[in-house]
């Protein structure tokens, strides 16, 4: 017979999913209703106000596709983009690179601008872009650039986009609830996250955000949406007054979703961003105390996700590997153009606790020394506490 299921204690500390609150888990435990319940439709709506909170925005089209965040990115291209339409996509990371795949598969035109993994997109190379190509109908970008950990700023861009009466598309999958996102301040007109990153719950529900733009710009469609399942004139109907039947919503999920966010409401917003800004710089110091360097330049480096880069002759294979086995740490390696050359350090959500910097570093510098790298893990913590408590 097969053992009961007996999943190993880790600590998550790489790119997602992170830890999960026990409340998060809790909630996912209770009994299940019909997903048309009355009861559950009260879930579906305070749900709904939950993610505008998070989103700071008054946006009415505000609901969670079922699917990860993939699924939310597949949802605002499917939705937005029609064959033949003109679409601008920054591509500085693996995230940017998967929506111009996306957004190809929806028959649109994709212009690609470029940067470096660890850079971002400059306003400058968006504004050419938009000038060289006339009918542009959105411009994407990765605000967390989970792939390399560069934040994207956004309102220069918004603003540019919007001169061009393009609409602006963000993925917020790894900062929604880590850092500002700010919808409505920004003027996002289409945006997707997800579970597992920083609202620290499973993986399965995408948050998403359409502005009244956006919302025209659905309206005006003369083609069917190609996805059945993610087409939002269904769904809107689904999670609006109507309650038609679409799918059947993940209801364990939803429960879930309504805790994290519940969550962050009672800890507050601001308060959660500055968790994360703290125990961020604090584990960056700490990297640096231990003589590493960091491959995104300070300005546009993310609390949540670091990449540190791997020292010479350092199998960092091995070393994940032993942070996992010796301390159950879990970190994640380098993708795309950083694969084999930085290590990512995820504080997201639940896991962002000064405890688990602390432990990190601690074990890491113990690991690095065996693998031959000098280190001091003294200096190390001691750089981390003086970023923490000063
Ligand atoms: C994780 C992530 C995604 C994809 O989300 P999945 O839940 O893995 O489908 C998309 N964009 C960014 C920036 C991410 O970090």
């Amino acid at each position: 017979m097969y053992k009961e299921l007996n999943p190993p204690s880790r600590i998550l500390m790489g790119p997602g999913p992170s830890d999960v609150h026990p409340r998060v888990l809790k909630a996912m435990a209770m009994p299940l209703v019909g997903h048309l319940d009355p009861s559950f439709l009260q879930i579906m709506n305070e749900t709904m106000e939950l993610i505008r909170m998070v989103f700071e925005t008054k946006n009415e089209l505000t609901l969670s596709m079922s699917g990860t965040g993939s699924a939310g990115m597949e949802t605002v291209f499917v939705n937005i983009l029609e064959p033949g339409d003109k679409v601008i996509i920054g591509v500085n990371g693996l995230f940017g690179e998967r929506m111009t795949d996306v957004a190809e598969r929806c028959g649109a035109e994709v212009i690609r601008v470029e940067a470096p993994w660890g850079e971002i997109i400059q306003p400058e190379q968006i504004k050419a872009a938009l000038e060289k190509h006339a009918g542009v109908k959105a411009v994407a970008v990765v605000h967390a650039e989970t792939s390399t950990g560069a934040l994207q700023p956004l309102f220069e861009i918004s603003r540019l986009v919007h001169e061009h009466d393009a609409l602006f598309i963000v993925d917020a999958v790894t900062s929604l609830g880590g850092i500002k996102v700010g919808i409505d301040e920004n003027e996002v007109d289409a945006c997707y996250s997800g579970t597992q990153k920083c609202l620290s719950a499973p993986p399965g529900l995408s948050p998403v955000t359409f502005s009244k733009r956006a919302q025209e710009a659905l309206a005006k469609r003369t083609s069917k949406v190609q996805s059945w399942y993610l087409d939002l004139s269904m769904l809107q109907n689904y999670w609006g007054q109507e309650r038609f039947y679409h799918h059947t919503a993940p209801i364990s999920m939803n429960y879930a979703l309504r805790e994290a966010l519940r969550l962050v409401a009672e800890e507050g917003l601001e308060q959660t961003w500055e968790r994360h800004w703290k125990f961020g710089k604090a584990l960056q110091a700490g990297l640096e105390a231990m003589g590493l360097s960091l491959h995104v330049a300070e300005e546009y480096r993310l609390p949540q996700l670091t990449s540190v880069r791997i020292p010479e002759g350092i199998d960092e294979a091995a070393v994940r590997k032993q942070l996992l086995e010796q301390f159950g740490i879990e970190i994640g390696g380098g993708l795309g153009a950083l694969k084999g050359k930085v290590w990512r350090i995820g504080l997201m959500g639940y896991s962002c606790q000064p405890r688990n910097v602390l432990l990190f570093l601690s074990a890491l510098a113990q690991v690095l020394e065996q693998h031959g790298y000098k280190t001091s893990s003294n200096e190390s913590c001691a750089a981390m506490l003086e970023t923490i408590y000063g």
